[in-house]
């Protein structure tokens, strides 16, 4: 018994190092995948409620990866994230979504949608942040108006005065900021008041328990409800994600909420594609 506890962990060592070898390769690769453009981005379109329009697209990038296929963000934004990497990956997304979001304006004028760009904890405590955004909406001639920016709740609470800075100085230019995943980490909401926040994204798992109204977790529904609240308390609008029917969307327009993300509405999708949405919205 002894030998065969042995040799399981032999064997568990083997796969672990194999694993541990497979990320160090991925990462190893990632400046020379975003000189070959092997990463590209997909936009998803937020859908505001009440007028049934696309009001913005969420910018997601991808890998096409020459030997593994297509990635998504999740194999490989948390390796980005370690290595500090991440910083040159995330301006090159804001630099395209930029850069496309511009293109729309131009085809489109008004009716063109604003684009929101995730930013990693890392870009967020980035000394270049501001410069950078201030450089790539020149660069690109996107009104700041047009660019929103994600932050997840651990980017914003709990930071020294820097990144705080940065997030007054963004929303100064007239660029918005959302809080990415609301209700999933911790948020001191005194603090949140002081922020220049202009928008809550509330996390698909909340948006899950809306089901049909027999199926309904009412507690669910309640917290949904609670978290729409205190965003319109705090002069904030809603987002939110992970709309998969009919019902969820019913239920969150009903309780107040602006805008929708998710698969009832689109999914993430080529910028050629959405441009044909946008085409057919206009006819
Ligand atoms: P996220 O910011 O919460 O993005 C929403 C995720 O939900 C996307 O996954 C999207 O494809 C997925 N989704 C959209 N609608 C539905 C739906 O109806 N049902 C379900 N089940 N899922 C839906 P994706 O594209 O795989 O991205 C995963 C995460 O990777 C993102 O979560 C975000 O945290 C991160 N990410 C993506 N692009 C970037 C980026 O450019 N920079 C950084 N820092 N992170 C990124
Ligand atoms: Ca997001
Ligand atoms: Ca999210």
């Amino acid at each position: 018994a002894k030998a065969d506890g042995k040799n399981q962990w032999a064997l568990f060592d083997t796969e672990r190092n194999a694993a541990e070898v497979a990320q160090f390769q991925l990462s190893a690769r990632m400046p020379a995948a975003l000189e070959h453009e092997e990463f590209y981005v997909e936009y998803q379109p937020l859908i505001d409620l009440h007028e049934q329009s696309m009001a913005g697209v969420e910018a997601l990038v991808r890998w096409w990866h020459p030997e593994l296929g297509r990635l998504g963000p999740d194999r490989f934004i948390g390796l980005a994230e370690e290595t500090g990497w991440i910083v040159s990956l995330g301006r090159w997304v804001l630099r395209r979504a930029c850069w496309q979001a511009t293109q729309w304006q131009r085809e489109f004028g008004t009716a063109a949608p604003f684009v929101s760009v995730n930013l990693a904890v890392r870009q967020s405590r980035d000394p270049r942040l501001v410069s950078d955004v201030a450089e790539i909406l020149a660069e690109t001639g996107l009104p700041p108006s047009k660019l929103q920016l994600e932050l997840t709740e651990s980017a914003v609470m709990d930071t020294a005065d820097e990144p705080l800075e940065a997030l007054h100085a963004l929303s100064r230019m007239g660029v918005r900021i959302a809080i990415d995943d609301f209700g999933t980490g911790y948020s001191n909401l005194a603090y949140l008041r002081r922020l220049p926040v202009h928008e809550l994204k509330i996390a698909g798992s909340f948006t899950e328990g809306l089901r049909e109204v027999a199926g309904t977790d009412p507690i669910n529904a309640r917290i949904v409800n609670t978290l729409v609240d205190l965003a319109h308390t705090l002069g904030l609008t809603v987002t939110a994600e992970g709309v998969e029917t009919h019902a969820q969307a019913q239920c969150l327009t009903d309780m107040g909420c602006e805008t929708g993300q998710g698969w009832f509405f689109a999914r993430p999708c080529s910028a050629e594609t959405l441009r044909s949405l946008l085409t057919s919205g206009t006819d």
